[in-house]
Formats: C-alpha cells, structure tokens, sequence
C-alpha cells in the first residue's frame, strides 16, 4: 500500500513515519508513506497558500490551487488517483472498522488542513471522504493524519510481529481486549490471576472471552 500525506508541515509526519513499529514498517517496504509539502507546489511569487476569507472572519484559509496541483501532480507520478482524504473535524469518526476497510485500498492520499481549514471548491472537486478523529478541533490535520496513518499500518500484512497480533485487540471485534499482565507474577501485592499462571490454554483463552464481555459491559457498554 502507498500512502502521501499532503501537508504544509512535512517535517511534523516525517518525524513520526520513522520512528518505532511505523518506522520498521517503512523501512522494510511494507508500506510506502511519505509527506509532500503542498507549498511547493503553490504558483503565487511569495510561495503563499492562503488568504483572508471571503466575508471577512477569523484566520486564513487554505487555497484551492496549491492543493488540487499538489494532488494532481501525485495521480499523475503515481500513474492511478488514490482515495483522497480530508481530515476534518466535520468529517465521520474514524473507527476500527473503517480503517480496517482503508487498509485494503492499494492507494490513499491524506489532507491536513490548517489555519481555518481549507476552501470547500477544493474539497468538493477532488476529495472522496472527510475523516475526524474525534469530536473536539486540533490547530492542523497533521495528528489526525499520523493516527489514520498508524491505525491503518499496524492492519497490514507483516507489520506486526503475528498477522493475526490485532484480533484479540480493542474494538477490532466490537469488544474491547481482555487484561494484560506481565512478570512479575506479585507486585506490591497484586497477583495476575491463577488462570494465567497455569498452563491451560483452553481454559485461558475461555477466561479472556469472558473478561472481554465483562470489561466491555462494565467500560463501554455502548458497543455492545
Ligand atoms: N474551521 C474548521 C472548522 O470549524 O470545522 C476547523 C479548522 S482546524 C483549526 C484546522 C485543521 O485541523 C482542519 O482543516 C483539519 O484538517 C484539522 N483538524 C482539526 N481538528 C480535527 C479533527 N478532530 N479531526 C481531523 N482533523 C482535524
């Protein structure tokens, strides 16, 4: 899969991309993941990508023109149009699920908006689908962008160390994981329960189950 972040702050998602199970990931070719500055793409002399907005208000906005040619130059490089994405507070929040569905694409291209966002021409022209990350306002998409990224990696083939590592985890059945423990088996007091201790797997992994449902129940019971 290939992923091309399209941000005013490339050095901001490089930072990220390289480092710990993302970084290896990268490194190794399971996934293409690069940040392109959408400045250098802008034709105004002063390299400028925004304006006030029509109608006066607060902030600046991000024009359409520096975007849509920076899009444009990355379908025509990479010889297909990827899905483009706006991450926008306005958009449908991310889930487990919709992530898992973005990981089979073979392409995705990441808008960070910035400033007071981006003008809506350009949204309604050439992107597919708005995503937020949450129901509160971040100061660019750039986060936003880095959770999409990082959500979706871990899914792919050979990134974690067992294809199969994200199964049992939080939200990937619609029940959140069970308790984790690890040595030593008493600290200050606290045991990890006999169950794990005592080689039953069939009766471990019945427990686990069990503890899914009762901590969904007790955490979250709107998932269920
Ligand atoms: N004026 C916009 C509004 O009220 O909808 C918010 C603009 S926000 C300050 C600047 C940029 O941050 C947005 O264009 C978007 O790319 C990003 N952003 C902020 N909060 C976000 C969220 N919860 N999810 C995804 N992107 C977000």
């Amino acid at each position: 899969m290939r992923i091309e972040i399209l941000t005013l702050f490339p050095e901001m998602c490089e930072a990220v991309l390289n480092e710990s199970i993302v970084g290896r990931a990268r490194r190794s070719n399971l996934v293409r993941v690069n940040a392109r500055n959408i400045r250098d793409y802008t034709t105004d002399k002063h390299r400028r990508v925004d304006d006030a907005p029509f109608g006066g208000g607060f902030g600046m906005v991000m024009q359409c023109q520096p975007i849509a040619d920076c899009f444009r130059a990355l379908c025509a490089e990479w010889g297909e149009r990827p899905r483009f994405v706006y991450l926008s507070p306005q958009g449908k929040t991310l889930t487990q699920a919709r992530a898992k569905e973005l990981a089979q694409l073979p392409s995705l291209a990441l808008l960070c908006g910035h400033y007071e966002g981006v003008d809506e021409r350009v949204l309604e022209a050439l992107v597919d689908e708005e995503i937020s990350i949450g129901d509160y306002v971040l100061t660019g998409g750039e986060l936003p962008a880095l959770v999409l990224c990082d959500c979706i990696i871990r899914l792919l083939p050979g990134v974690l160390a067992a294809d199969a590592a994200f199964a049992n985890e939080s939200h990937y059945s619609g029940l959140l994981e069970y308790p984790q423990y690890t040595r030593p088996a008493i600290w200050e007091g606290r045991e990890v329960p006999e169950v794990l201790l005592n080689g039953n797997h069939a009766l471990q992994e019945k427990w686990r189950r069990a503890q899914m449902e009762e901590r969904t129940k007790k955490k979250r019971p709107d998932l269920l």
